[in-house]
């Protein structure tokens, strides 16, 4: 009998990485509906509203969604330190500088308030002006923003945080180009992203939409994969393009953002500025439900992308190196608990992956 890909100790390992995470999102949820309860209906919630109420029913919004973002972040702050930091540190997986780290924060956290006073002085707006049916522009605004995003994040939201080349080995280009042309999906750009300046894991992926769509590899998988190891992986992402995912997780957050959007109305009727954290409580329910909903979805799209790269590349030994090599270098969870699993696994584990991978070699 062959050796287990993985031993005891390596399963032993990964959940120690993992299971204090489980805990840190379980807080995290926590923390937040705490923060938007004492927001929405306490002294303290009353105490901040006072300053902002008086600015017009467009600066109060504007300001209010300000205040419960800083609020919400400033009291999650501590808590994304030691998961996003300090942790991945401690395991070996940081590369960054504390500065690095806190500027990628900054970002993200503009980023948010950005969107979320944009979206939510919006909301306000059209309650204002279509009171009663305000939900019908405002479902389709969002639907239509999820759309944006998606065509744009390539090009506006990921170059905030890192760096993309073309792959610079030109023969090896032009074979995943080949790839996927044989694949039909032909891509445009197989860019490699500067991930090792945050990190050592190693990944791939896909985004964009028609003209910005790209596969993406992490120089960190470039650096450290063989040949046949980055072919099955892009072979991997070529079956997500064939099977349209990008464009599908983009229907899904247009439907989820029109059910977020319908049960606001339904709970609140016409927003007012001050509703805010009963909103963003609403909205952190409603992420809850459709948690498993989404991680499932994406399991089943994970499966069939690594039943393309085995076809496309007719290569079982190269995903076995690949997979049991990214499972090691990431320390990804062997044997999740079934509830994390059911929530937050938008992949299969690799021990699954693997006896899939092999049952569906031997079957073809
Ligand atoms: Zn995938």
């Amino acid at each position: 009998m062959d050796p287990p890909d993985f031993s005891h100790a390596d399963v032993g390992r990964a959940g120690r990485y993992h299971r204090p995470l489980y805990l840190a999102f379980g807080i995290g949820i926590a923390l937040s509906c705490v923060v938007y309860s004492l927001l929405a209906w306490s002294w303290i919630g009353d105490r901040l509203w006072h300053p902002v109420a008086g600015l017009g029913w467009a600066g109060s919004a504007a300001a209010w969604a300000a205040v419960v973002v800083a609020a919400a972040e400033l009291v999650r702050l501590p808590l994304a330190v030691w998961r996003g930091f300090l942790r991945e540190r401690r395991f070996g997986f940081s590369t960054q500088s504390p500065a690095g780290w806190a500027v990628d924060r900054a970002k993200a956290f503009a980023i948010g308030l950005v969107l979320t006073v944009g979206a939510w002085t919006a909301a306000v707006a059209l309650g204002r002006a279509l009171p009663g049916w305000w939900a019908a522009p405002a479902a389709a605004a969002l639907a239509l923003a999820a759309l944006v995003l998606s065509f744009l994040g390539p090009v506006v939201l990921e170059p905030l945080f890192n760096r993309f080349r073309p792959l610079g080995d030109a023969r090896l280009a032009g074979e995943l180009r080949e790839l996927a042309r044989g694949a039909g999906v032909p891509v445009r750009d197989v860019l490699v992203a500067d991930a090792s300046r945050r990190t050592t894991k190693v990944n791939a992926y896909v985004s964009g939409l028609g003209a910005t769509r790209r596969v993406v590899l992490f120089d960190t998988l470039v650096a450290s994969a063989g040949e046949r190891e980055v072919k099955l992986i892009v072979a991997h992402e070529l079956g997500h393009r064939r099977a349209r995912d990008a464009a599908k997780a983009t229907a899904l957050a247009m439907v989820g953002g029109v059910v977020a959007v319908l049960v606001l109305w339904a709970a609140l009727g016409t927003p007012s500025p001050r509703d805010l954290p009963v909103a963003l409580l609403l909205f952190l329910g409603l992420e809850l439900v459709g948690l498993p909903i989404v991680a499932a979805i994406s399991r089943r799209m994970e499966r069939a992308a690594d039943r393309c790269s085995l076809e496309l590349t007719h290569d079982l030994e190269a995903f076995e190196r690949a997979h049991v090599e990214l499972a090691r270098k990431n320390l990804s969870e062997l044997e999740p608990p079934r509830l994390a699993y059911l929530l937050m696994f938008t992949h299969p584990t690799p021990p699954e992956r693997l006896a899939l991978a092999r049952a569906w070699a031997a079957s073809s």
